[in-house]
């Protein structure tokens, strides 16, 4: 056969070609606007073209501090397929974090939202080896200590409008960067290949996966910071699918109405904007009957709130796993034909495992004992290996702690049922170790969540002088249940389904819970508050 380079050029030629009149929706700073597939791969080329009028150069980082918008995605391919890598960083990080990722990255240029320059301006002489700023923005000019400041849409108008991109890339050229908050320590960055975002775009177009196509109208909500958008705009634009990018400050209200009004089909998020999505239509109506899928990653789905979706709203769900190191799709719990007799719970249970590993990636798991049973109780460490996992942390001596012999060892404790569905017990860090035994904090926060008054449940181990460690559950109330809701409703509501050992401790009520900068609870904070709750008991 041959061996033609995979590479994202291909994506981009064939919107061109065979979509120039798909849309882009994308709503920015001053509302929402509409392009063409063929005016988004020019404004591309003349974007390429500045930047290598700039002097930007094969292999040369190109950072992005930007919410998902049209100029975002045309930087997603004119940047790789000049040769250079596009940076997406997180701009909710940390400041020191933030200098940290920009300095080891060695960003040259930075492309920022104007919203989010004066985070720049405040860091901005701690940079080492950017070269200048361009503004991506919809004004005409943005008052900034900045400096080299360039306007994107300006850099865009004195563009070539007919460049060509580098024709002879090598498939294993670094396209992306992405940098994944470490336990302890600075981030770890992860490089993505021009293969293998080709090939896992290639794996969200399988029927049996997301099945993405030409006929969906797909909206990424999860930041395009966040590993690629889940592969999103990538796979969108290969196969001519219409995007609707919600852009910045958005809310489940906004959202709602973006759905409705633009019929999308395909949307993706972690489970705290869908929790917040299924709170705004509960209290007002809207029609999302467009919707086949929402996919839904990046921590445990609760099993009340699929069902919520499936069977309230009759809007399929699509619970899947993922790391940034995994680009990120490796796990996905959609049905087979095995499910049809069975009964809706049994499909629910189903549904709120993580799922099945995609076609062309390679897993086993690893208990005390060597590889794990298939019989959803034994329990082991997930490693992954294929085209699309990462094979190290870029420059980084902490490689060695993730990958061994070929494989990346996850840090998250599964089981893997006889039909091989996986489940997500815990990471191994937030695992619950009680006189010897294991608890899944996972399970108690599903258990808690499915309680008509619970809104969100998070579950952390303290320290205990007798049993190790002990779990201790902290809940948010929905509003209205604030006076009939108590410790005891709760744990009355528990007793039936565990195992007295893995009943918490103490129910502690909250406002909030702490989340990470990508919307994941943020465990390690959250021990901190329970264990200056207690010490003041
Ligand atoms: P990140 O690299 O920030 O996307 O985080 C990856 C981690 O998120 C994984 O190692 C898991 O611990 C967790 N995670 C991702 N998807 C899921 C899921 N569907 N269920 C449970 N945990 C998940």
């Amino acid at each position: 056969m041959m061996q033609t380079p995979l590479l994202l050029t291909q994506m981009m030629d064939r919107a061109e070609k065979y979509f120039p009149k798909k849309k882009v929706i994308s709503r920015t700073e001053s509302g929402v606007q509409s392009f063409t597939y063929k005016e988004i791969v020019e404004r591309t080329r003349r974007l390429a073209s500045a930047l290598h009028q700039l002097g930007v150069q094969k292999g040369d980082k190109i950072g992005t501090l930007a919410w998902n918008h049209h100029r975002h995605l045309e930087a997603y391919f004119a940047v790789p397929c000049s040769g250079a890598v596009l940076h997406t960083i997180n701009f909710r990080l940390s400041p020191e974090h933030i200098i940290y990722i920009i300095n080891h990255a060695e960003d040259r240029f930075l492309l920022v939202d104007a919203d989010l320059v004066p985070l720049l301006e405040k860091i901005k002489d701690k940079l080492r080896n950017v070269k200048g700023y361009i503004i991506m923005t919809d004004q005409e000019k943005v008052e900034t200590s900045l400096s080299p400041v360039y306007f994107y849409e300006d850099l865009l108008t004195d563009g070539d409008p007919t460049y060509s991109f580098i024709e002879d890339l090598d498939e294993n050229t670094p396209a992306g960067l992405c940098y994944t908050s470490a336990t302890t320590g600075n981030p770890k960055g992860v490089i993505y290949s021009h293969r293998g975002i080709f090939l896992h775009s290639m794996a969200l177009g399988l029927a049996d996966t997301v099945g993405m196509s030409e006929k969906d109208i797909a909206m990424a909500v999860v930041p395009m910071f966040h590993v690629n958008a889940w592969g999103m705009p990538f796979a969108s634009m290969w196969f001519g699918t219409t995007q609707v990018l919600p852009g910045p400050y958005f809310t489940p209200k906004l959202l709602a109405e973006l759905i409705q009004e633009y019929k999308v089909t395909l949307t993706a998020g972690v489970p705290t904007i869908w929790l917040g999505l299924l709170k705004e239509i509960e209290e007002n109506p809207y029609d999302l009957s467009s919707l086949r899928g929402v996919l839904c990653g990046g921590s445990a789905a609760p099993r009340s709130m699929i069902e919520a979706f499936e069977q309230k709203y009759n809007i399929p769900f699509l619970h899947a796993y993922g790391m940034t190191e995994t680009s990120p799709m490796a796990l996905i719990s959609v049905s087979n034909s095995s499910q049809e007799s069975l009964s809706m719970e049994e499909r629910m249970d189903i549904k709120a495992k993580q799922g099945m590993l995609v076609p062309g990636l390679d897993m086993k798991i690893v208990g005390k004992d060597g590889e794990v049973k298939w019989d959803g109780k034994e329990m082991g460490e997930l490693a992954l290996r294929g085209p699309w996992i990462a094979s190290e942390y870029y420059n980084d001596d902490r490689t060695g702690d993730a990958f061994r012999d070929g494989w990346l060892y996850t840090g998250d404790v599964v089981t893997i049922d006889e039909q091989g569905y996986i489940k997500i017990v815990d990471r191994t860090k937030d695992l619950i170790k009680s006189g010897g035994e294991w608890i899944s904090s996972v399970d108690l926060e599903n258990s808690l969540m499915a309680h008509e008054a619970v809104f969100e449940a998070a579950v952390v181990a303290i320290p205990h002088e007798q049993w190790q460690e002990r779990p201790i559950a902290c809940v948010v109330l929905k509003d209205g249940y604030q006076d009939s809701v108590c410790k005891e409703t709760l744990m009355e509501f528990l007793r039936p389904q565990f195992a007295k050992w893995w009943l918490p401790d103490d129910i502690l009520f909250m406002k909030e819970i702490p989340k990470t900068s990508v919307g994941k609870f943020l465990k390690r904070a959250l021990r901190d508050q329970v264990k200056n709750h207690l010490n003041k008991v």
